[in-house]
């Protein structure tokens, strides 16, 4: 059996496969069937991620079906079809003790720090496959990008009394969006692409966005503030990973509002220490999600809360992956592209 390897930047190869090893007690071997094509994995094919090593199987967003498992868990029986968590915590660290298994110390991120799901055949402990009747096989590969949204949603908090604004319309922001959307009084969306945003208004619901791509004298505080009446966000999620949008939330944010960093930048952020002080803000990371997010991502898509499917804009065969990956990422406007393995 072949998976592929990205040996180096921009060169993805066919490579047999390593026989899947023997499952040990609560194991699950599992076919692969899809795979969402996320920011990190674009990143690593293009060379431009930060501390990533090669050679690598990479793939975290994954729809899997149940092939054969050593767990007595009822609902995995050979055929179904999951969700993967893709973060392999260990449980004795002191971040996963206190429940918080998205950031333990000692985390692998399947096809990030160790080789992920760009192969036929994946063994993966039962307690990290998600499932839910009336779910397809396309939209599970999407839970993953979607928990992200969600977990920084959650830790946003976001209640009815709350004007919410997500900057950057990526698919991680889309999915802050999404769940913002079903806790906070108001939501915008603020991006640079047009394109995402009138994806935001037609697929998402969210009428409100701020295109900050076009010439504009007018300050995004005072667009901000024109949308609500008159207030500023007392929620901003950022999901640009840009450095000068992220130090921009400070000013943006009303007085008592939080912050939460959802885009990552590999270097310093800076604020004005006053600003921050004289409202009283609170800054937020957020990192991966946790089981409890996959199953409430998974009941908002059972319920109909959420349908990811219009997200899906591409799909490549996974034979055809080597030379069709970079030109299918790079289109514009695609919001996201699924590997399909049958
Ligand atoms: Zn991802």
């Amino acid at each position: 059996m072949n998976e592929i390897v990205l040996s180096k930047p921009r060169h993805f190869n066919f490579r047999d496969a390593a026989p899947c090893a023997d499952l040990k007690e609560n194991d699950v071997r599992v076919r692969v069937r899809r795979i969402g094509v996320c920011g990190t994995d674009i990143h690593a094919y293009f060379g431009r991620q930060p501390f990533f090593t090669y050679p690598r199987v990479l793939g975290h967003e994954l729809g899997v079906e149940v092939i054969e498992t050593a767990n007595h868990d009822p609902r995995l029986k050979p055929g179904t079809i999951c969700a993967v968590e893709p973060y392999l915590n260990s449980p004795a660290s002191q971040a996963s003790r206190r429940g918080m298994t998205n950031c333990c110390e000692n985390l692998n991120v399947l096809g990030v720090h160790i080789d992920g799901g760009m192969r036929p055949e994946l063994v993966l402990p039962a307690h990290k496959l998600h499932t839910r009747e009336s779910i397809n096989i396309d939209q599970l590969a999407l839970v993953e990008t979607l928990c992200i949204g969600a977990h920084a949603v959650e830790r946003g908090r976001p209640e009815p009394i709350d004007y919410c604004v997500v900057i950057g319309a990526g698919p991680i922001g889309l999915g802050c969006a999404a769940f913002a959307r079903n806790h906070a009084g108001r939501v915008a969306v603020v991006d640079i692409q047009e394109s995402r945003l009138a994806f935001c208004r037609d697929a998402l619901g969210i009428p409100d966005t701020v295109d900050m791509g076009n010439a504009c004298d007018t300050p995004l505080a005072d667009r901000l503030r024109d949308i609500s009446g008159c207030d500023l966000p007392s929620l901003i999620i950022d999901a640009t990973g840009n450095a000068r949008s992220m130090a921009s939330c400070f000013d943006l944010a009303a007085n008592g509002g939080r912050i939460v960093f959802a885009g990552l930048f590999q270097g310093d952020v800076s604020f004005h220490d006053p600003t921050f002080h004289r409202k009283e803000l609170s800054i937020l990371a957020t990192r991966n999600a946790t089981a409890q997010t996959f199953q409430s991502v998974m009941a908002a898509i059972s319920s109909g809360k959420i349908d990811p499917e219009p997200w899906i804009g591409a799909r490549v065969p996974f034979e055809e992956v080597p030379d069709k990956f970079a030109a299918t990422v790079t289109t514009p406007g695609l919001i996201k592209a699924v590997i399909e393995l049958n």
